[in-house]
């Protein structure tokens, strides 16, 4: 399973600085009222980008590992939340242009239209992200995506964010100025195992292959 690691590194400081061999985790996340014994359980490699480790953690009193994943990073999707914004933000400014609204039936039309492709063109995004930006597939899946995450958190913070729209430009109005998804990370903290990736993290024990027994 994965447990927040609150940080922020963007993801090139958390490579370069190789953030991971630093982390210190003093309390059992999974049972913060147990006085479990908890031990470093190894790394796993991401691919986005190159030379990211994610930190494993093992709770020898539930016998449960479980990753820590910063900020930075999206969840269940290779690469990093600041990259998927840059996009969908982009999608969203060609629908308005479109006079449509940036949505999963709208996708399609805005994502092929010539409007995006000079909007990635011209943003100045780095190779690695112009080339993903580049792949249909790969926006749609993130576009669709973002709005499932914030649908969800209008929902489940309906006080806070009960009258924002599903887009990054509508809840910008509320996280004032900041990036959107990796705020989220921390003002969605308590429910972010209700809420779908790239934000949300993989629901508690609701899949029993992430849970490690020791060996008898
Ligand atoms: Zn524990």
């Amino acid at each position: 399973m994965q447990i927040r690691c609150p940080t922020d590194l963007s993801a090139e400081e958390y490579v370069r600085t190789e953030a991971w061999k630093f982390i210190v985790v003093v309390r059992c996340p999974i049972h913060p009222n147990s006085n479990c014994r908890i031990t470093r359980h190894g790394t796993y490699p991401r691919t986005i980008p190159e030379g990211v480790k994610i930190l494993r953690i093992f709770c020898h009193t539930g016998n449960i590992t479980f990753s820590l994943l910063p900020d930075c990073f999206s969840s269940r999707l290779p690469g990093t939340l600041a990259d998927i914004e840059i996009v969908v933000l982009m999608a969203e400014a060609v629908a308005r242009d479109l006079g449509c609204d940036c949505s999963p039936a709208t996708a399609n039309r805005i994502l092929s239209s010539p409007g995006f492709a000079t909007a990635v063109a011209e943003a100045g995004v780095g190779q690695k992200l112009f080339d993903l930006a580049s792949d249909f597939r790969w926006l749609k899946r993130r576009v669709e995506s973002v709005i499932a995450v914030l649908s969800a958190v209008a929902g489940l913070f309906p006080e806070t964010f009960g009258n924002c729209r599903p887009t990054l430009t509508s809840f910008r109005t509320v996280l004032v100025g900041g990036p959107v998804l990796v705020r989220l990370r921390s003002v969605a903290e308590p429910r972010l195992h209700e809420i779908p990736p790239p934000v949300g993290l993989t629901p508690r024990f609701s899949r029993p292959q992430e849970m490690v027994r020791r060996p008898p």
